[in-house]
């Protein structure tokens, strides 16, 4: 992702050159206050959701989740419904639409399923130790739904309601590739000018620093079907077109096409031909795992296999077809995201910078002020629901504004109790801002 890190480059110097926005210290700091006294509320929340084991294919343990969170957005005010998934999986998605005075319209995004399997806290029970809360799914994304729930709760004590329309989205099906969420993430992202994604971020004890992503891969896979010729493998083999060796040799004679197309990968994954031992196999299959980190890239991947494939064929008489499905699309900030971006580091640079707390007028600092640092990570090869919500072109979207932690998919999965506060901080001043901006005209 060359040209995202450029553009990072680029749209920062435009950023300090341009004059920082006014802002009145009062009203941040008083966010402020209010995260911090949000906290205990949130290790409360992040506790109950813990509890509540919700693996992708756990529906009544997402039923739950759905519930809780429901509930939540409810008693927020919400207008709220369930939205049933595409494919019929229940228990669908979560949705809370809160309606303001001024002209935003953002909307907020986290999964309510995880990887693990049932019965998982036995062996991984929630804890805390130091500085960190353990527990599955506690960083991904349990702590985004926490983010999202706690900055409403402090936005709606502060009076705030600056926006057209406020809309918060849970899916239970992320960690599966969101199969019967993500056409309804698309369209209501492109219903939006700003899209959130609450992601958790890497730990400060891996990464140094907080973050925000600012671009994810694609998914697809590229399938190859193999029609030959059965046969009798005793008494008539010559008869037969071994569909079984054929794609052996296609799959040798293509594994390594990816590398000549950028932002492209491929690896063959799954294979299966051939039913019976005395029999020449007439059809062969194989299934494949391609990233995309560049628009078009699988696309050429695809036309690149294809012609191969066409143009060098070992069995003779055999048909090979090579078809693809785009599982996930990918995510890039883009420019508008990547002012997102930028405001989200402004606003991270006012913590820690010993100023916040003064009652007088003073300008937001810039990206590069002293004060916490945020780092803007260029790429992840996870996949992430912001992919979806960008793929209108419409909305600006950022991701990973969920708490800081690691070990998610992994092993003893944890958060950061010290990125509470900076995490509710960052949304509910964010959403300030974007509210003002857009009531001025253009919310980015
Ligand atoms: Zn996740």
């Amino acid at each position: 992702m060359d040209l995202t890190k450029s553009s990072v480059a680029g749209l920062l110097a435009t950023f300090m050159a341009a004059s920082a926005f006014a802002q009145s210290a009062s009203n941040e700091s008083s966010l402020l206050v209010a995260a911090r006294e949000e906290q205990a509320a949130v290790i409360a929340s992040l506790e109950k959701m813990v509890l509540i084991e919700s693996g992708s294919n756990d529906i009544e343990g997402l039923e739950e989740m759905a519930r809780y969170s429901q509930d939540r957005l409810q008693a927020l005010g919400a207008a709220t419904e369930r939205v049933p998934a595409t494919n019929g999986q229940a228990p669908g998605l979560v949705k809370g639409v809160f309606k303001g005075n001024g002209k935003l319209r953002v909307m907020l995004i986290a999964h309510m399923d995880t990887v693990y399997r049932q019965g998982i806290l036995d062996v991984e029970p929630y804890r805390r130790e130091g500085n960190k809360l353990f527990g599955p799914g506690i960083a991904d994304d349990k702590g985004g739904i926490a983010v999202v729930l706690h900055s409403l709760a402090i936005l709606q004590k502060s009076g705030w309601n600056d926006y057209e329309t406020l809309t918060v989205l849970f899916d239970p099906d992320e960690e599966i590739g969101s199969p019967g969420s993500g056409a309804i993430i698309a369209q209501l992202g492109s219903e939006n000018d700003v899209v959130l994604s609450y992601e958790p971020s890497p730990a400060k004890s891996i990464a140094q620093d907080e973050g925000v992503l600012l671009s994810a891969a694609g998914t697809a896979q590229i399938k190859l079907v193999v029609t030959g010729r059965a046969a009798h493998a005793g008494a008539a083999h010559a008869e037969g077109r071994n569909a079984l060796i054929e794609l052996a040799h296609q799959l040798v004679q293509t594994r390594d096409l990816a590398e000549t197309i950028p932002g492209a990968q491929l690896n063959w994954t799954t294979a299966n031909g051939g039913t019976a031992r005395n029999q020449i196999p007439g059809r062969a299959e194989a299934g494949s795992d391609v990233r995309f980190t560049r628009q078009g890239a699988a696309e050429e991947l695809l036309a690149a296999i294809r012609s191969k494939v066409n143009e060098n064929p070992l069995i003779p008489d055999t048909q090979s077809e090579v078809s693809m499905e785009i599982m996930r699309p990918m995510f890039v900030a883009g420019e508008k995201g990547l002012k997102l971006a930028q405001l989200a580091k402004s606003i991270y640079a006012e913590l820690d910078s010993g100023t916040l707390e003064e009652e007088t007028t003073r300008e937001m600092p810039g990206p590069n002020a002293p004060g916490r640092n945020l780092l803007l990570i260029p790429e992840t090869t996870g996949g992430t629901d912001a992919g979806f919500a960008a793929s209108s072109g419409k909305p600006a979207v950022l991701e990973s504004m969920g708490l800081a932690g690691w070990g998610y998919h992994a092993k003893n999965e944890f958060i950061e109790i010290d990125s509470i506060v900076p995490r509710l901080y960052l949304t509910s001043r964010m959403l300030v801002e974007l509210g003002k901006r857009a009531s001025a005209g253009d919310p980015l």
